[in-house]
């Protein structure tokens, strides 16, 4: 990777495996300028799933579609874009644990997204259920 600030060259000069979130952190070192900055390898899901409707095409995943949904049922909280966030982030490792195709149905996001809001805030969780037509059981 180039460096953010010259385009330069760069080294990693620390590498750190993040165990619960699946990525990976390195400390990047510019030999031309010497800055320092931090990146983090992921999966990225946009890039290998696909979403499936009924009666519809499967489309790519778009994360920030998720995350916006969440954000939405977060509104009340203080933290709602750093809880959605994470959030958002818990639901697309639990998807990744339970997909072996790559292929996701659309109603299999809005579950794993009602139980992880469930978890963390049952408010959340009935403005999102509300907002996406699904009464609560
Ligand atoms: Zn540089």
């Amino acid at each position: 990777m180039v460096c953010v600030y010259c385009g330069e060259k760069t080294r990693v000069i620390n590498s750190r495996p993040q165990i619960r979130s699946n990525q990976i952190w390195r400390r990047r070192s510019c030999k031309s300028c010497q800055a320092i900055f931090s990146t983090i390898e992921s999966h990225d899901p946009a890039q290998t799933w696909l979403v499936k409707r009924p009666d519809e095409p499967a489309i790519g995943f778009i994360k920030e579609k998720l995350f916006l949904s969440i954000y939405e049922s977060l509104k009340h909280r203080s933290n709602a874009l750093y809880d959605a966030k994470h959030i958002t982030q818990t639901v697309i490792n639990s998807l990744g644990r339970t997909t072996k195709d790559g292929i996701i149905e659309s109603s299999s996001i809005t579950n794993t997204v009602i139980v992880s809001l469930n978890r963390f805030d049952k408010v959340a969780s009935t403005h999102y259920r509300a907002f996406h037509g699904i009464r609560s059981s």
